[in-house]
């Protein structure tokens, strides 16, 4: 019979499997175990919509057979079976899960430490056996096949007898060497306790025969009886008493589902009695998944309904800031038939979800509270899904999320809230500022920063695009409006010194109107300004939008380009002021229009803003500093 090959991805696995040093061989049990739940799932829930098919709840099960003479370990399942097309398909290519992870340029899979915590399920059977046998008979088809391998080199299919649909897995465990036993796994007590440790909350009975010893009545003699033992509780994790279930278990529960190899940061879970009871069990991630960002990402719990999933990714239950959020929703008031078409109009899951989002946003609150360094570790990951939120509800989502919004702070050089920024504000001080750039450093080399900063206010620095999109859709926070320090409405200054600049805008009236002459598109305005510090030129933004806005509509791929309405401001008590004075005054004019695009260009190049004529410009400095 002609060996076929392995999938090229199937097979880097493999080999990773084969040759592994990794020492968390033992997830291989729970692996199997899981795909054979699994199995069994599939065919409970045919069962429940094909009328024709009769299964007993009860005869379904699992069995783990180990055989010390030959050195082999079996598991079976009476589930669904796999065709021979199945068998190919399954177990000749790796599943989803594990193949997302060897795609090229994935980093994480080079770390080997990760790749047992990941759904690597069947290829794990390699971490520990030197040969696999799969013996299957679909619950659509007559015949059973075999299928075979020995590792890297491929694998065989043929008919085989076998009784019952299901499956078994042979394990022919390797050799051991001098730092490994393999002969652990068939031991009834490494067994009995990895199943105890994995999978004891998988629904249907592991069953494993064993012996047990008993004495006579009346006499020394001892005799053995062989009995089937059931070797898991059968309890979900998330129904079991919560003082019997430590946080390690939710973590192994967490990674093993979920596919994610690092703890969760929070578990929530809660049970709520009432018109719609149901239990829920939900973490809090510690980092986006890989995909997190992309189109592929679906949002969604797992639903089950009375303890028997009924749909792995239920949208419904969860808000698109808040889609992060893993975890399952477990309620015996929701049928087992609920269709997707249905589900928008239920009742029960619209009122499970809004229940779930208070969770979620106070169990945010609580970390924000108690373990800060976690809430920015977060934050990291996902605020940007927070801010999201207010921005694409036009702001109706504010109450739920702008506490638990973070930004970069002049305070300190830290997060801070937006509480925390009202709280520690200056008397009289009616205004939240910020400022907005690339990045921190940028901002805080804003003219306008400094001279904000100087007058003893606190500035928020917005670097995410997003930001300043989700401040003008709150309006306001807790009655303070939000202002740009680039906005020309700011205005900082005592009396005296607002008469005397009006005074000096009012004299350099003709100036600035000579100066305007070829820059009627670009600007609509030109003033002095005491706003600035040592700087010499700055823009200000006049209307609703800024020029950060700016460059943010400019990069999407649709629709017109857009210009912020911007004033170029001028530092009144920097050199540079008289200069300008002097040059209109001796009629120096083309020198005069000179200066004025060099101070354009540099007040563009300040605010992040490409300059649209770099080589007249680089020409017009170069005139100037060979004079
Ligand atoms: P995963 O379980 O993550 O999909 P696996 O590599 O563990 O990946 O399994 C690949 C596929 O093989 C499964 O999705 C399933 O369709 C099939 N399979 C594995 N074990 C069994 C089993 N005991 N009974 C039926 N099908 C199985």
């Amino acid at each position: 019979m002609k060996k076929k090959q392995f999938k090229a991805e199937s097979k880097k696995l493999l080999d990773m499997m084969i040759n592994s040093i990794y020492t968390n061989r033992e997830i291989f049990l729970r692996e199997l175990i899981s795909n054979a739940s699994d199995a069994i799932d599939k065919l409970y829930y045919r069962a429940l919509t094909d009328k024709k098919l009769k299964i007993k709840r009860d005869s379904l099960e699992i069995r783990v057979i180990p055989d010390k003479e030959n050195r082999t370990l079996t598991i079976t399942d009476n589930g669904i079976g796999m065709t021979e097309e199945e068998l190919e398909t399954n177990l000749g290519t790796i599943a989803k899960s594990g193949s997302e992870l060897f795609k090229e340029g994935n980093d994480k899979a080079k770390d080997i430490s990760i790749i047992g915590q990941f759904g690597v399920g069947f290829y794990s059977a390699f971490m520990v056996s030197d040969k696999v046998t799969v013996k299957s008979k679909s619950i659509d088809s007559d015949k059973a096949y075999l299928w075979e391998s020995t590792g890297a080199d491929g694998y065989t299919i043929k008919e085989c007898e076998k009784e019952g649909n299901g499956t078994e897995v042979i394990l022919h465990l390797k050799e051991n060497t001098e730092t490994t036993s393999y002969d652990t796994f068939l031991e009834e007590y490494t067994i009995q306790n990895l199943i105890k440790k994995y999978s004891d909350y998988i629904r249907y009975p592991i069953k494993m025969k064993v012996i047990t010893k008993t004495k006579k009545e009346d006499s020394e003699e001892e005799v053995s009886t062989e009995e089937d033992k059931t070797l898991n509780s059968m309890i979900p994790i998330w129904k079991k008493p919560k003082k019997d279930v430590t946080e390690e278990e939710y973590n192994d529960f967490y990674t093993d589902k979920f596919y994610d190899y690092e703890k969760p940061l929070r578990i929530i879970r809660s049970e709520v009695e009432g018109r719609c009871s149901y239990q829920t069990l939900l973490f809090i991630p510690s980092h986006a998944p890989f995909d997190y960002y992309s189109k592929d990402y679906e949002k969604g719990l797992k639903l089950y309904s009375k303890g028997v999933l009924i749909m792995d990714k239920c949208k419904e239950l969860l808000p698109d800031y808040f889609s992060f959020v893993k975890g399952l929703v477990d309620s015996e008031d929701i049928s087992l038939n609920i269709s997707r078409e249905t589900l928008q109009e239920n009742y029960q899951i619209e009122s499970i979800a809004k229940s779930l989002e208070t969770k979620i946003k106070k169990e945010l609150e609580a970390m924000l509270k108690d373990d800060r360094k976690a809430y920015e570790k977060f934050y990291k990951d996902f605020g940007i899904q927070l801010k999201y939120g207010i921005y694409t509800s036009y702001g109706m989502k504010k109450d739920v999320l702008q506490d638990l919004l973070l930004f970069y702070s002049s305070n300190d050089e830290k997060y801070t809230t937006l509480k925390e920024y009202v709280a520690r504000m200056k008397e009289g001080q009616d205004t939240i500022y910020y400022a907005c750039g690339d990045s921190l450093d940028r901002i805080d080399l804003l003219p306008q920063v400094e001279s904000v900063k100087d007058k003893g206010y606190e500035i928020l620095y917005l670097t995410d695009y997003v930001d300043e999109f989700t401040l003008k859709m709150m309006m306001d926070y807790d009655g303070k409006k939000f202002m740009n320090v680039s906005d020309d409405k700011l205005d900082l200054n005592s009396e005296e010194e607002k008469e005397a600049l009006k005074k000096a805008n009012e004299e350099a009236k003709d100036l600035f109107a000579e100066m305007q002459k070829d820059l009627q598109d670009e600007i609509s305005g030109i003033t002095f300004t005491n706003r600035l510090k040592n700087h010499p030129v700055c823009l200000t933004s006049k209307g609703a939008l800024s020029v950060e806005m700016e460059k943010v509509l400019n990069t999407m791929p649709t629709g017109e380009k857009v210009k912020a309405e911007t004033i170029m401001e001028i530092n009144e008590h920097h050199p540079i002021a008289n200069k300008l004075k002097e040059l209109y005054n001796n009629k120096e004019l083309e020198e005069l229009q000179e200066y004025t695009k060099i101070l354009y260009a540099q007040a563009r190049l300040i605010e992040g803003l490409p300059v649209e004529n770099p080589t007249e410009i680089s020409n017009l400095i170069c005139n100037i500093l060979s004079k």
